[in-house]
């Protein structure tokens, strides 16, 4: 996972919430919920087939310089280093993980992120903020609840889901904080 600046303010979702988003979407998508998804697929075929008004256009590193990856919803529209998508198509996991990023800013998000990145940070929670929620969305588009809360090293994450070594920790640690909570609560 990358480190990314804090975005801006918008509508509180916690992570039950933008778990449905993901199960939502990936039915919409027909995508299986516990499957490993294909990124490259998603964004080349079925977005544009499901939603004619999407793009997703290439931009050359040097033009992007620091970004890999900028959405503007309201244009429906994905801005992408082109190294990000050519890694992804060889199964980076960082790559694979800032794709779907984008793809939670796309869907969940409706103000030009990149004109209100410029503004003044406001004082807000970290559920409502843009790029948490985009990192939690793509958190639980690649590695599903159900399927990480099965599984018992981060190698099996990575194994069956192609993400980072970082990023499949980082899962597997919440995956696993969130169960023991939910345990405790039922005894
Ligand atoms: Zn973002």
């Amino acid at each position: 996972m990358t480190i990314r600046a804090k975005g801006t303010k918008t509508s509180p979702r916690n992570k039950k919430q933008i778990r449905k988003d993901v199960e939502r979407l990936k039915s919409i998508f027909g995508l299986g919920l516990a499957e490993y998804v294909d990124v490259i697929e998603l964004i080349d075929i079925t977005l544009p087939e499901l939603f004619p008004h999407f793009s997703c256009e290439l931009v050359p590193d040097k033009e992007m310089a620091d970004v890999a990856g900028l959405t503007v919803p309201a244009e429906f529209k994905i801005y992408l280093k082109q190294s990000v998508y050519d890694k992804a198509c060889k199964d980076d996991g960082q790559s694979r993980f800032t794709i779907a990023h984008e793809v939670g800013h796309l869907f969940l998000h409706d103000q030009p992120l990149v004109l209100a990145k410029q503004e003044k940070p406001t004082e807000h929670k970290v559920w409502e903020d843009t790029e948490w929620q985009a990192d939690q969305f793509a958190a639980e588009f690649l590695m599903p609840f159900e399927s990480v809360r099965k599984m018992s090293t981060h190698q099996d994450i990575i194994g069956t889901f192609k993400v980072s070594n970082k990023a499949a920790r980082c899962r597997l640690s919440k995956v696993k904080d969130e169960v023991s909570k939910l345990e405790s609560e039922n005894k």
